[in-house]
C-alpha cells in the first residue's frame, strides 16, 4: 500500500495491536496515536492485579519507545481526540490542530461507571495507571478497604488488597458476587474463594453513600453503616463514545460497527471497548470488555483499514486471577442452557461447560484454563462431546476432541 496516513485514537490496547498489524502486515504510511494519558500505551489487566499489589509494571507497556521509532509510529500523548471531519477524516485535537488521516480507528475504551453520593478523599476507581498508583499508596497493611462491587473487578482488587494487608469487606447489591455474568451456582462456588481468604463478603447490600467524619470514611449501606479508611468503587464502565456522537457516527449502547469493525461513516472504524460490534457467530450486537476482544477487534480493524476483508467472528474470552486462582471463560451462555460440571465445585479445579442441546456455547472454569482452550474448539467447530466425558476429570478432552472431529 502506497504513504498516507492513519490516526489511532485512544492510545490503548487497540490503539497498540492496530499499530503493530499495520505494520507488520506492510503498511508504510504514517501512524499516529493520539491518546489523552500522559502515558505512552499501556495495558490495563495489570492494574488490579499484580501492578496493583507489587507495583510491578515490567509487563505494561504495549509499544516500547524502540520499537515506535523502529517502525515509525507517531505516539502524541497528553492530546484529546475532539473530533473526526466526516468531509475528509481529519482529526481535530484539543490543541487546536489536525492531523490528516484516510482512515481513523477510534479506540476510546470506557470509563469507570460512577455512582451518586459515592466519592471524595479516600474514594477510588480504577481505569487507569495513576489511579492504581494512588490506590497502591492507601493500600497500607491493617488498612479497612470496602470494595463496592462484587465483580470480577472486585474481586480481582480485594485480592491485591489481602495480599497488601488490608481487611477487605466485600459489599455486592445482588444476591451472589458475578451471578450476572457466570450465574448464581458458580458465582456463589467464587465468592468462597474469597471468604477462605479472609473476605467479608456481603451480599444483597447496596452502598448509598460515602461520608467522611474525623478522618474515618462511612459508608452507608441497605443493611446499615460499615466503616473503612478506602472505598474502592468498581461497579462496571460506560463506554467513552462523546467523539463519536460529536463526529456524527451511530452510536447505541456503544459505537455501532459491523463485523468488519466499520462504523457508519467510510474512513472510520472502530475497536475494543468502545465498540459495538455485530458478531457473527452469535448473530446479535455485543459489547464486552476483554483484553483478548480489543487486540482481535482492533486487528480485524486494522486489516479493514487497509481493504482488507475479514470478520472478527471468535468466541468471547477473558481471564481474571484473584486469591491464586486462575478464572477463564469463554463463550456466551444463554439463559436456558444446561450446565456440565467437570470436578468439584467446592474445591480444587473444576469447569462448568453450558450447552445448548449438545453443543457447547460456553465454560467457566478455576484453575483449569486447559479446558476453556478445549470448550473454545468445542464452541467454534460445534463438535458435540458426550456429558459423561465432559463431566470426567479422568477423560482426556483433547482426545476425545480429535477422536469426535
Ligand atoms: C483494572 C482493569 C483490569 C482488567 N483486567 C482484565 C482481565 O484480567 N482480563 C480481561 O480480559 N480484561 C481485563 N480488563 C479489560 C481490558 O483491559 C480492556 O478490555 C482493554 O483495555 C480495552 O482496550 P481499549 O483499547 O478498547 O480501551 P482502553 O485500554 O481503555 O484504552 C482507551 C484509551 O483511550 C483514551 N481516550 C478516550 N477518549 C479519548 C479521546 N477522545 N482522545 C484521546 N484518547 C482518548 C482513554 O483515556 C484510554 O487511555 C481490565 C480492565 C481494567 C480497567
Amino acid at each position: 500500500m502506497s504513504a498516507g496516513a492513519f490516526v489511532l485514537v485512544g492510545g490503548g490496547q487497540v490503539a497498540a495491536v492496530a499499530a503493530r498489524t499495520l505494520r507488520r502486515r506492510g503498511y508504510d504510511g504514517r501512524i499516529v496515536v493520539v491518546g489523552e494519558e500522559p502515558h505512552r500505551p499501556y495495558q490495563r489487566p495489570p492494574l488490579s492485579k499484580e501492578y496493583l499489589s507489587a507495583g510491578d509494571d515490567s509487563g505494561l507497556v504495549l509499544l516500547p519507545e524502540q520499537w515506535t521509532e523502529d517502525n515509525d509510529v507517531e505516539v502524541r500523548t497528553g492530546t484529546r481526540a475532539l473530533k473526526v471531519s466526516a468531509a475528509d477524516g481529519a482529526v481535530l485535537v484539543d490543541d487546536g490542530s489536525s492531523i490528516a488521516a484516510d482512515a481513523v480507528l477510534l479506540g476510546t475504551g470506557a470509563r469507570a461507571r460512577r455512582l451518586p453520593g459515592v466519592d471524595g478523599e479516600g474514594v477510588f476507581h480504577l481505569r487507569f495507571r495513576d489511579e492504581a498508583d494512588a490506590l497502591r499508596d492507601a493500600l497500607v497493611p491493617g488498612a479497612r478497604v470496602v470494595m463496592v462491587g462484587g465483580g470480577f473487578i472486585g474481586g480481582e482488587v480485594a485480592s491485591s488488597a489481602v495480599d497488601r494487608g488490608a481487611h477487605v469487606t466485600l459489599l455486592e447489591a445482588g444476591p451472589v458476587p458475578l451471578a450476572m455474568a457466570i450465574g448464581p451456582r458458580l458465582g456463589a462456588a467464587c465468592a468462597r474463594l474469597q471468604q477462605d481468604a479472609g473476605v467479608d463478603v456481603r451480599v444483597d447490600t447496596a452502598v448509598q453513600t460515602v461520608t467522611r467524619t474525623g478522618g474515618r470514611l462511612v459508608v452507608a449501606t441497605t443493611r446499615g453503616d460499615v466503616e473503612a479508611d478506602v472505598v474502592v468503587v468498581g461497579v462496571g464502565a460506560v463506554p467513552n463514545t462523546e467523539l463519536a456522537v460529536d463526529s456524527g457516527l451511530d452510536v447505541d449502547g456503544g459505537v455501532l460497527v459491523d463485523e468488519r469493525c466499520r462504523t457508519s461513516q467510510d474512513r472510520v472504524f472502530a475497536a475494543g471497548d468502545v465498540a459495538h460490534h455485530v458478531h457473527p457467530g452469535l448473530g446479535r450486537r455485543v459489547r464486552v470488555e476483554h483484553f483478548d476482544n480489543a487486540s482481535r477487534q482492533a486487528a480485524v480493524a486494522a486489516r479493514s483499514m487497509l481493504g482488507e476483508d475479514v470478520v472478527y467472528d471468535e468466541p468471547h474470552w477473558f481471564w481474571s486471577d484473584q486469591f491464586g486462582h486462575n478464572l477463564q471463560h469463554v463463550g456466551h451462555a444463554h439463559a436456558d442452557d444446561r450446565m456440565v460440571v467437570r470436578g468439584d465445585l467446592a474445591e480444587g479445579a473444576w469447569t462448568a461447560f453450558f450447552l445448548a442441546g449438545d453443543r457447547v456455547t460456553a465454560a467457566f472454569a478455576v484453575d483449569a484454563g486447559e479446558d476453556i482452550a478445549v470448550a473454545r474448539e468445542l464452541i467454534t467447530t460445534g463438535v458435540a462431546v458426550p456429558d459423561a466425558v465432559l463431566a470426567d476429570r479422568e477423560a482426556d478432552l483433547f482426545e476425545a476432541l480429535e477422536g469426535l472431529a
